[in-house]
């Protein structure tokens, strides 16, 4: 077999997929795991690292390319951390997430049939993000520049005009690139920890066309201020515009203090009927149109009458739960996050939907102490946790519970897979599952299961 070392060249079939979008090939039972490369393509390899049986190569040259391939839209689709299968047709990349949903539920989750229905693609996988927040930084010639992070680092990939943001994204960074220029502020700078302007949140409500600027400052106050919003009042629907104080040395983005500089503190979107309030702090679904279909995909396979009393767990704002009571007798949140339930208790008045109700705390703890306590039943569950997914004793009260169905939103269909099995040993069968793509041109995807109980 042969010994590889850096540098060296060499010809490679791809012929799969990684979790994280790699292309990976073989080499005489040696595998590669190559960046950039797809299914399907002859190219000419770099190893840059070798490890005992597996190695990671550079893409060097494609040979022949895969018909599965298609150009990059985004000039910097590459160097960019953000996107990981521009190259890949859109249509395969939804074959490529269900693949993976599928693989992980039978290899996890040792199921032998997995109902799999079609993956809900987008109709456009552009421009589809509601949200982005853009680094600021200084270039090697000494420009103040934004953009993204390249892959695994903090240098700046320039780009003021993501292809999955909105457009209104290039004109607010514009204003304030010469807001900086003009007053000679300051990138913030990591490893010195100076500079005033660190990065700048921008969000849109799709459905109002409401648009938010954040922008996060190591101070408490900028110079000029009304130069700075009178700057950014010239973009067509301009409702929000705050200063985020951020003063720690920290990659965490957002700081805690938000100091109004116009409008009312917060945009407001829909997704399907329900009107959400969403401040610079708040959580909200970055793709509002995948969203509501996911949304739709978990109320259908909960299968609601008007009946029934439903759990949201991992609630987040209340999005869901918001959602399942429209349909609901009563709908029950929880949520760790105190902040993301005030929201949520607000969202829920200004719908005058009077149906729910939430609990701070840990689902694991929330829900067998009020099943203890009140011996609290429920028709149908539904979880949609972290990428971690539930924990043991979440799953346990849910099966001491018996709900009739379990729905379950999982953004890892590793830890999905997991924790369906545990539930298949406890008495539920999985009747349906559906993949929704709301992050096209990377490798995420949602996956909603129904879960029902065997009867016995
Ligand atoms: N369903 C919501 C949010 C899902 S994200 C929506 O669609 O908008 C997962 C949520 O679980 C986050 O809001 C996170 O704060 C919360 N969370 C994390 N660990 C938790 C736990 N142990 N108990 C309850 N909530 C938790």
């Amino acid at each position: 077999m042969t010994e590889w070392k850096k540098n060296d060249r060499f010809r490679l079939e791809i012929e799969d997929m990684s979790e994280n979008g790699e292309g990976i090939g073989k080499t005489e039972g040696f595998t590669w795991f190559v960046k950039d490369a797809v299914m399907g393509d002859q190219i000419e390899a770099k190893a840059m690292k070798v490890k005992k049986s597996y190695g990671f190569a550079k893409l060097e040259k494609i040979l022949k390319p895969s018909d599965k391939r298609t150009e990059p839209l985004c000039p910097v689709s590459r160097q960019c951390g953000g996107c990981q299968l521009q190259a890949m047709s859109y249509e395969e990349q939804l074959r490529y997430k269900e693949r993976k949903i599928y693989n992980n539920l039978t290899r996890i989750g040792g199921f032998g049939h997995v109902p799999m229905e079609p993956v809900m693609g987008m109709e456009n996988p552009w421009r589809y993000r509601n949200k982005a927040q853009f680094p600021w930084g200084v270039s090697r010639d000494g420009r103040i520049i934004t953009g993204f992070y390249a892959g695994r680092t903090h240098c700046i990939v320039e780009n003021e005009d993501c292809l999955l943001g909105v457009e209104e994204n290039r004109q607010v960074l514009g204003i304030i690139r010469e807001y900086m220029e003009r007053f000679h502020i300051r990138p913030y700078q990591e490893e010195a920890h100076e500079g005033l302007f660190r990065h700048t949140l921008i969000r849109k409500g799709f459905r109002t066309g409401e648009l938010m600027v954040c922008q996060v400052i190591n101070g408490d106050k900028i110079p000029h201020e009304e130069e700075f919003v009178k700057g950014l009042l010239s973009v067509p629907g301009m409702t929000s515009i705050s200063l985020c104080v951020n003063l720690e040395r920290t990659n965490v983005i957002m700081g805690t203090k938000v100091k109004n500089l116009y409008g009312p503190g917060f945009i407001t979107d829909y997704i399907g009927e329900v009107k959400y309030r969403i401040s610079p702090l708040s959580f909200y679904q970055v793709n509002p149109i995948q969203t509501e279909k996911l949304y739709k995909t978990a109320l259908e396979f909960a299968g609601l009458t008007g009946k029934e009393t439903v759990w949201d767990l991992y609630c987040g704002i209340g999005t869901i739960s918001l959602f399942l009571a429209q349909r609901a007798k009563k709908v029950l949140g929880v949520e760790i996050v105190p902040q993301a339930i005030d929201d949520a208790r607000e969202n829920a008045a200004l719908n005058g939907i009077e149906n729910v109700e939430f609990f701070v705390g840990k689902a694991e703890e929330v829900l067998p102490e009020q099943y203890e306590k009140h011996q609290l039943y429920a028709d149908v569950i539904v979880v949609d946790p972290p990428r971690k997914g539930c924990d043991p004793v979440c799953l346990e009260t849910i099966v001491r519970m018996a709900p009739e169905k379990v729905v379950y939103v999982s953004c890892d269909s590793a830890t999905l897979a997991r924790d369906l099995k545990y539930l298949a040993e406890n008495g539920y069968e999985v009747r349906r599952v559906r993949g929704c793509d709301m992050f096209g041109m990377s490798t995420h995807v949602e996956t909603v299961v129904l879960m029902s109980r065997v009867q016995d």
